[in-house]
């Protein structure tokens, strides 16, 4: 229920429109009933004798006394009593036209209406998803599939929009309508009436249960959906090495028996869903066959309290009230499901960003002097300590290259940087002022990174070296380019810097994609750099571009860079050992080639010695 309540809160923002609809509603139920109880004059006045059934033809309405029923259709009747049978044919045909447009009227305004707030929910909502993951740290990416997240923007958002439509197009129309005929039918005949009632709370039972399954399947259905989406996420991003692998069979039997377990809940799911509609209207058909036998009998009798203009009408009431039933049905089932579908959601939404800005921080201008590690260390929430007691200082415009076997902490060691993380121990300095005390924004706006899985956005090249940048002059993009190596190959590309990319810029080499992001990291022009350079992927030509490039890139800045080429660690002014997330080595590059240790292994290793 809460999460119900959670839900209808993003009705708010269309308050107006809301009000508006219900109000168009209500005039939609009046005119259902009004254009019903028009059967009453037509078969009473107009096709049978007047005289026979007109109770007192000088009664007045005063439903303080007498029969409240006779009174109303009395009414009717004296009414339609002063034309003769010709006109009030002609008048109760002009109502009905005029009753049934105006009814219509409602009803198309309704819809569109309805379509504008339900596509307005969609869209708050899945912005709001959007918004609240950019906030989110990255601790909270790694523990989450893709398509996990991608499945629940797309369907369960989909699902809670439906329930809330599904509650707003009812709620002022069926349960209204329900009130105003039992009351009606409770006044034509309420011994009939208080069978009736008595019977519907076992529909209830039934329906009830009916939902609850449905909650149960619909939480699967959504769960399996998301599963096929990561998967089929992951099939598309690891095509390469599912071909080289000749693993496709394995990945598509993989795939059907998924698709086949989600077949097998939706068969399941639609049983159940599809039951409960046509169930609830059997069960009110039997309801009213029985309605019909035992009142017939005692019409044809002459035995029954009401007329037989009466009985059709109570008849008709009765049968009308089945489609808002079933309606009511479905909208239960609909919140069922939407429910389930909003504990997914709201399970998101309410984890808190664990990368946060204090309230006091600081906003940095510039980097002043130094970045220290002060007794730093770090684990992921699954792993053991992957940094122990880091202890380092990095001076304005010094280049560290950091090596170390994989796996030793090195690309941890350098998020803890940006503050993708937080140390669990120890803290980390820029210029004296704690990482946790600055502003994320400040803090970023000083650093560029270029990593080893080059992140390229689908959109133009030139869009690509600006990411980031506001209103950036065609030319510096330009410049960037040419600093970054990139200039050259951009020009021979089919429309140049306007060249499409690609998804995560598949149209690309390696070392053009690598030399896009320099040129993206020169356009930024930070003080600080921290590099994941690879070179393994490249061949020679590209390798030397690219290295150009860097080299270029990190003059005059103060530098991380993961060094991979033992070119980059001899222009490095420190060279920085890690092992098993500790730093077990400092030093410059000729002092380290000559001490015994590991970097002298590493180095052996590399070239072979
Ligand atoms: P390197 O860059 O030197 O190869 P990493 O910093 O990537 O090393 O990883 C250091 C250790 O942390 C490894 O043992 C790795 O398995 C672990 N690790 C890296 N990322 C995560 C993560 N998101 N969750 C849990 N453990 C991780």
């Amino acid at each position: 229920m809460e999460v119900f309540i959670r839900i209808l809160k993003y009705l708010k923002p269309y308050k107006k429109t809301v009000y508006l609809l219900l109000f168009l509603m209500l005039m939609y139920v009046v005119l259902n009933l009004f254009s019903m109880a028009m059967l009453v004059p037509l078969i009473d006045v107009i096709f049978t004798d007047i005289s026979a059934v007109t109770p007192q033809s000088t009664i007045a309405i005063d439903i303080t006394k007498g029969n409240l029923k006779d009174q109303l259709t009395g009414w009717l009747y004296q009414t339609m009593n002063q034309y003769s049978k010709h006109d009030a044919l002609m008048y109760v045909c002009i109502i009905i036209a005029i009753g049934f447009l105006l009814k219509n009227l409602t009803a198309y305004l309704q819809m569109y209406l309805n379509a504008a707030i339900e596509q307005g929910i969609l869209r708050d909502l899945r912005n709001d998803v959007q918004r609240h993951l950019h906030k989110l740290s990255l601790h909270f990416f790694m523990a989450r599939r893709k398509g996990h997240l991608i499945s629940m923007v797309m369907n369960d958002v989909r699902l809670i929009t439906e329930s809330i439509m599904a509650i707003l197009s009812t709620v002022f129309r069926d349960p209204p309508t329900i009130f105003v005929s039992v009351t009606i039918l409770l006044i034509f005949n309420w011994k009939l009436t208080m069978i009736i009632l008595l019977v519907t709370p076992i529909f209830g039972f039934i329906i009830g249960r009916i939902g609850n399954k449905l909650k149960k399947y619909s939480l699967r259905y959504q769960e399996k959906l998301a599963e096929i989406t990561a998967l089929m996420d992951e099939t598309i991003s690891g095509v390469r090495v599912i071909k080289a692998f000749k693993m496709e069979k394995h990945e598509i039997e993989k795939f059907e028996t998924h698709t086949e377990r989600l077949y097998k809940i939706f068969v399941k799911l639609s049983r159940i869903r599809s039951i409960s509609s046509p169930l609830s209207e059997y069960l009110g058909i039997l309801l009213a066959a029985i309605v019909l036998w035992f009142g017939g009998q005692g019409i044809i009798a002459k035995t029954s309290p009401m007329t037989a203009g009466q009985f059709i009408f109570y008849l008709t009431i009765l049968l009308s009230m089945l489609q808002p039933i079933k309606i009511i049905t479905q909208v239960y089932n609909s919140v069922r499901e939407g429910t389930a579908a909003g504990e997914r959601l709201f399970g998101i939404l309410d984890i808190n960003p664990r990368i946060v800005d204090s309230h006091d921080a600081t906003v940095i201008k510039e980097f002043k002097h130094s970045i220290v590690f002060d007794n730093a260390s770090f684990k992921y929430d699954t792993s053991d300590l992957v940094l122990k007691n880091i202890n380092l200082q990095v001076s304005k415009s010094e280049i560290i290259a950091i090596v170390g076997p994989s796996g030793s902490g090195k690309s941890t060691f350098v998020d803890l940087i940006p503050r993708f993380y937080d140390p669990l121990e120890g803290s980390i300095k820029i210029d004296g002022i704690d990482l946790r005390n600055v502003t994320q924004d400040s803090l970023r706006d000083l650093m560029g990174i270029v990593t080893q899985e080059t992140i390229l956005f689908n959109d133009s090249v030139a869009a690509n070296i600006g990411y980031g940048v506001k209103d950036v002059p065609h030319e510096k993009i330009i410049e960037a380019a040419k600093i970054a190596n990139a200039h050259n190959f951009i020009e021979n590309l089919s429309d140049g810097y306007k060249t499409m990319v690609g998804d995560r810029g598949v149209k690309l080499s390696g070392g053009e994609r690598q030399r896009l992001a320099i040129a993206r990291a020169v356009l930024k022009n930070p003080p600080i750099l921290i590099l994941d350079e690879a070179t393994s992927s490249l061949d020679p030509e590209s390798e030397m571009l690219v290295q150009e490039a860097l080299e270029r890139l990190m003059k005059n800045r103060t530098s991380f860079v993961i060094a991979h080429r033992f070119s980059t660690i001899q222009n490095a002014d420190r060279v920085v050992v890690m092992e098993k997330g500790k730093i077990v080595q400092v030093g410059k590059y000729t002092d380290l080639v000559s001490a015994d240790g590991l970097f002298k292994k590493l180095y052996n290793l590399q070239f072979r010695l």
